[in-house]
């Protein structure tokens, strides 16, 4: 076993690496950017080096400064994390020039399932089932038009470079083509410096099934049965569970079989996903699922394999990489229960799920429930990476126990200072059609209004907040007015005090019977209820019957009133990279045209044209980092 490794990585994963390194007592080094110096993983380590600035391109991408970070702290051995570097063949080479380990595949696995293309064609001959299409080198539009034609709609444009979701485009009807192959091959060049892109036939009813696989270097290769993650939105994975649903032993083998000939097609060492894509229109069938392509790598929900299997994956890494059997042979492999993962992210989901930034005041989850994180209370979610906060993973001996679990757990999680998607994510757990196990990719999409109004807290829930800001408003309630007023998001609420323990907020009277810190009793409509009512800053969480509410609260003395939206200005609505501008100044442009297109979480997303007009000025450049709200440009009415 080496005595230490280097992890390229940050955030929840390099945490997650560092636990099991040290629980083997194998000496670790964090590497960071300049964003990152304090941060958990940082902490976390026994040493770690400075790679730069905050863009990735300035530090976590720079293999040659990562190999001379691991050589000048002797570190043997180099685990990418997922992500960054993590299948980049080049990286690998680098890594294994300098005499150090790559805890991975061989840079040569890596490349045989790079591109998709390539892939799709690989696993042709290896017999495993692939998604019908076109995955040839001929790039003529004219041409893949056709293709698309002769596949019949609808078909999913894929960026062979792409990956995360993105440089990918679902078209319904032949009009729609054009534009979205410009969409994928924009992508694809951007992102991962490649416009060539595949297409395929678009499975309907479609379920994202993945094969967890663990190769060694001497020849051998089991899986670790499947998770599923068809609960997607924009074709990223939101929660994730195993075993599937509805999954029967026959179904499972063949998958499992087929997910092994993958790896071993490949020489493939370490871990390493098998991703297919299964048509759930007819049920689980042993003919109806088909590789989409593999990961060669860890992937973030790998925690529910391990809370059904028992086997810690990174320890089985390490165990590979320094030359170690694959520990377990397939006739010692079981799973056990139901586990469930649901990724918790800085987002505004009511907002259409933009990125959000903030300092994390409190950051409090539940006993019982697995926590992966690579923050802590009073770090901040930055614009320069993946705004994820948390991984909740719960398990239990049956998939309704588990997702009982998971929805306790999450309304039980308490975020403070940065907008989160916790609640979501509970609406979620307590979907019907989800209960009943009847998962697809499209479920969110198709239920995102009723998901997302629920979201909406109740009445109640809302005058226990004001109550609780009130407080805050004064600082000193012994001289706060009998009635007075409460902004929360912008919305005011009069509080007023009826005696004692009495408040009348709006049209709801409450009574406030006992506080002891966070917990409060309280009486609404003839009921009582307890509530968590905490404040930190200029933010209030309130948690009550299930529900939660996180609000800001605008403190009236010092309310700086929003400017008033002027219809002229285009304004990045998140925090993220102008990837594109696609306007100049004198420009004229009709009403939704596209100008400017913005990333981030791996999503696009386009700034059109208000009115038909002219382009007076742009205020920002392709490459560019802006913080939500930055003017980015403005109009001319005509
Ligand atoms: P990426 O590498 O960007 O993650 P994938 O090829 O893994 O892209 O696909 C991501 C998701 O897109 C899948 O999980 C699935 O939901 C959807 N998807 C991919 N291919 C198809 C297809 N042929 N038909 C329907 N949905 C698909």
């Amino acid at each position: 076993m080496f005595t230490k490794i280097l992890i390229a990585n940050r955030g929840e994963i390099a945490c997650r690496v560092i636990e099991t390194a040290r629980k083997m007592g194998v000496g670790t080094v964090a590497v960071y950017s300049d964003a990152d110096r304090d941060a958990k993983h940082v902490a976390m380590a026994d040493e770690a080096v400075r790679l730069g600035p905050p863009p990735v391109g300035e530090s976590y991408l720079l293999g040659e400064k990562i190999v001379e970070a691991a050589l000048v702290t002797g570190a043997e051995a180099v685990h990418p994390g997922y992500g960054f570097l993590s299948e980049n063949p080049d990286f690998v080479e680098k890594v294994e020039a300098a005499g150090l380990v790559f805890i991975g595949p061989s840079a040569s696995a890596i490349k045989a399932m790079g591109l998709k293309d390539a892939a799709k064609v690989l696993m042709e001959e290896a017999g495993v089932p692939v998604v019908p299409g076109y995955h040839g080198n001929n790039q003529d539009e004219g041409f893949l038009a056709a293709q698309a034609e002769e596949i019949g709609y609808p078909v999913l444009i894929k960026a062979v470079a792409g990956g995360g979701g993105k440089g990918m485009r679902r078209v319904e009807r032949a009009a729609d083509f054009t534009e979205a192959l410009h969409a994928a091959r924009r992508e694809g060049s951007a992102s991962f410096g490649n416009a060539q892109v595949l297409i395929e036939k678009y499975v309907l009813s479609p379920r994202h099934i993945e094969i967890q696989v663990f190769g060694d270097d001497h020849g051998n290769a089991v899986h670790l049965f499947e998770r599923d993650c068809s609960l997607q939105r924009r074709h990223q994975k939101v929660i994730e569970e195993a075993p599937a649903p509805g999954m029967t032993t026959e179904m499972r083998e063949a998958m499992g079989a087929a997910a092994v000939r993958a790896a071993k097609a490949i020489g493939y060492s370490g871990a390493g996903t098998v991703e297919f894509i299964v048509d759930a229109s007819d049920g689980l069938r042993p003919d109806g699922f088909w590789f989409m392509e593999m990961n060669t790598r860890l992937q973030v929900e790998h925690p529910v394999t391990e809370a059904i299997t028992g086997v810690d994956l990174v320890e089985w890494q390490l165990l590979v990489a320094s030359g170690a059997a694959v520990p377990r042979p397939q006739s010692q492999l079981d799973l056990s229960g139901h586990a469930f993962e649901a990724r918790i992210y800085a987002e505004d989901v009511p907002a259409g799920f933009l990125p959000a930034t903030g300092q994390l005041a409190v950051l409090d989850f539940p006993e019982g429930v697995r926590i992966d994180n690579g923050v802590r209370a009073g770090d901040e979610i930055s614009p320069w990476y993946d705004p994820m906060i948390a991984k909740l993973t719960v398990h239990g001996p049956t998939r309704a126990v588990a997702l009982g679990r998971l929805h306790k757990a999450l309304q039980a999680t308490e975020i403070i200072g940065c907008t989160t998607n916790v609640g979501f994510l509970a609406a979620l757990a307590s979907h019907e059609g989800f209960a009943a196990g009847a998962v697809d990719t499209g479920l969110i999409e198709r239920d995102l209004e009723a998901l997302t109004t629920e979201l909406d807290p109740p009445d109640a829930l809302k005058a226990v907040a004001a109550i609780g800001a009130r407080d805050w408003n004064n600082g000193f309630t012994l001289w706060a007015p009998l009635r007075q007023q409460v902004v929360l998001d912008g919305v005011a609420y009069w509080v007023s005090v009826l005696g004692g323990d009495r408040y009348q907020v709006d049209d709801l009277e409450v009574a406030v019977l006992a506080t002891n810190g966070a917990d409060w009793q309280v009486e609404i409509g003839g009921k009582i209820a307890r509530a968590r009512v905490r404040r930190q800053a200029g933010s209030l969480y309130v948690a009550m019957g299930g529900a939660s509410y996180t609000a800001t609260i605008d403190d009236p003395l010092n309310r700086v009133m929003g400017a008033e939206a002027n219809a002229n200005e285009l304004h990045a609505p998140m925090p993220g990279l102008v990837s594109t501008v696609l306007a100049s100044a004198g420009d004229t442009v009709e009403a939704g045209a596209p100008l400017i297109v913005m990333e981030a979480m791996k999503m696009e997303h386009t700034l059109r044209a208000p009115f038909d007009g002219q382009v007076a000025e742009v205020l920002t450049s392709s490459g560019a980092q802006v913080e939500s709200g930055a003017l980015l440009l403005r109009m001319e009415a005509p």
